[in-house]
């Protein structure tokens, strides 16, 4: 049985990213720039806000992070966004989600200007991840699954694929990337799916992000299944673990995530992967190849 460790794998895509970015910095060229705004003191994305910070500036990117108060208004957030819409020396602008209930978070996804998605949430974005017209920005837990299961050589064509969660950040776009050039057989379960096991029992592959513990159990899979596992929860006890029961899931797997330690680095990584992506549009030169599915 294989560990998909995405500790390792981001840890190698960062040192590439960082000697890449090292050389524009040798051409002269300016660093990529990515704004992160986080609006309200949710501790949860204070953690992550400050990680994907810490991250970005640890291989060379120009990291600006936004702290807004939580009685911020919409309209002061979207007037924050368009200053960093129009700003040359940022490529990307993420903000952080959830944000809170007085504010439309549809409205704040299409404030961000579609050529500054790092997060790849706007519907400009999403349509070209669904048709393949143009040169989308593909969301960041989809392309670090994709960019997973390519370094451990775990094709997909042919491959029944079952995803459980359905959200605009994971369930959907995850899909969509499977189904890409007809890839692979996509089911995507919610929680109206009336059998569950009846789907997950078929999957060859099977993403799990829901926010459930233990929502997957051993009778659930079949043998040699590649599961991964996008759940992040916090037991009582403190402890985190994903939507999987990993200690008896993984006897039947073939591969699985491990939780931490598995889809969370490479989430952070692909963020990092877009920001560079935007950075190369922005300057003319190609996409960037981790960008692309
Ligand atoms: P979300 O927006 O709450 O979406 C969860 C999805 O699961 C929804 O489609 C929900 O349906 C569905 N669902 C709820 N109960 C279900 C059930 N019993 N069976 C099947 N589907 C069910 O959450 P998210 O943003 O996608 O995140 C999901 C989990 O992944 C969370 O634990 C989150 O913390 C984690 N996460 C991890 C990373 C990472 O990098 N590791 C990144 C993003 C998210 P309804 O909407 O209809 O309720």
């Amino acid at each position: 049985m294989l560990i998909l460790s995405g500790k390792e794998v981001s840890k190698k895509i960062k040192e590439e990213l960082k000697k890449e970015i090292d050389s524009y910095l040798a051409q002269g060229l300016r660093k990529p720039g990515l704004t992160v705004i986080l609006v309200g003191n949710d501790p949860a994305s204070q953690i992550y806000v400050r990680r994907k910070r810490e991250t970005a500036e640890n291989i060379g990117i120009n990291s600006i992070c936004v702290t807004l108060p939580q009685n911020t208004t919409e309209e002061e957030l979207v007037e924050t966004i368009k200053r960093f819409n129009e700003d040359e020396n940022i490529d990307g602008i993420l903000v952080q989600l959830p944000l809170p209930s007085h504010i439309n978070t549809h409205r704040i996804i299409e404030t961000i200007r579609p050529d500054k998605d790092v997060d790849g949430f706007h519907p400009e974005n999403v349509g070209r991840l669904a048709t393949g017209i143009g040169r989308g920005i593909i969301p960041c837990t989809p392309l670090g699954i994709w960019l997973m299961l390519k370094h451990y050589d775990i094709d997909v064509f042919g491959k029944d694929v079952v995803v459980v969660g359905a959200s605009n950040i994971v369930g959907k776009p995850m899909s969509l990337v499977f189904l890409k050039d007809e890839r692979a057989t996509v089911t995507v379960c919610h929680k109206n799916t009336k059998d569950l096991s009846f789907h997950t029992k078929k999957a060859d592959i099977l993403v799990v992000a829901v926010g459930k513990p233990n929502l997957i159990t051993a009778d659930m899979v079949k043998e040699g299944v590649v599961v991964i596992d996008v759940g992040i929860n916090r037991l009582e006890s403190g402890k985190i673990v994903g939507d999987v029961d990993f200690e008896n899931v993984k006897e039947k797997s073939y591969a699985i995530t491990p939780v931490p330690g598995g889809v969370g680095p490479m989430t952070v990584v692909s963020l990092l992967v877009n920001t560079l992506h935007l950075y190369r549009l922005r300057h003319g030169f190609p996409p960037h190849p981790f960008a692309q599915i």
